[in-house]
């Protein structure tokens, strides 16, 4: 379809599954797909992709250098669980050991083959 009417070609597609928070998760709300969305989700869970998530690998930092687990946790507003939350007070091994906060929204990058910034995490 996109090269028929857009001439575009893709060489290198990354599939990205929508979490479902802010717009989105209103959206689902909104239009009686919610439980339909999280069920597909959840009925989808890989525990291999949790040993990929991006999460485990990557923290995320806010323009005023909050520091969050994601960008997902950080448009939720969801600071990392540690003694170390600005990255004025950066601290490796606090972070490397904090408990990452996760909620429903995970079962969006746990689904199939996972899903993170880069796509597929397996
Ligand atoms: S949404 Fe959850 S599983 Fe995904 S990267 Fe953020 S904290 Fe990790």
């Amino acid at each position: 379809m996109a090269e028929k009417d857009f001439d575009i070609q893709f060489h290198n597609l990354f599939a990205i599954t929508n979490l479902p928070i802010s717009r989105f998760l209103d959206y689902l709300i909104a239009s009686e797909n919610y439980e339909d969305y999280m069920y597909s989700l959840v009925e989808a869970y890989n525990p291999e992709a949790v040993k990929n998530v991006m999460c485990r690998n990557t923290i995320s930092v806010s323009w005023d250098g909050w520091l969050y687990d994601c960008d997902f946790n950080q448009m939720l507003g969801l600071k990392v669980a540690s003694k170390t939350k600005h990255i004025k007070d950066y601290n490796e091994e606090l972070l490397q050991n904090r408990q990452i906060i996760i909620s429903q929204h995970c079962y969006g990058c746990t689904a199939g083959a996972g899903s993170s910034c880069q796509g597929n995490v397996i």
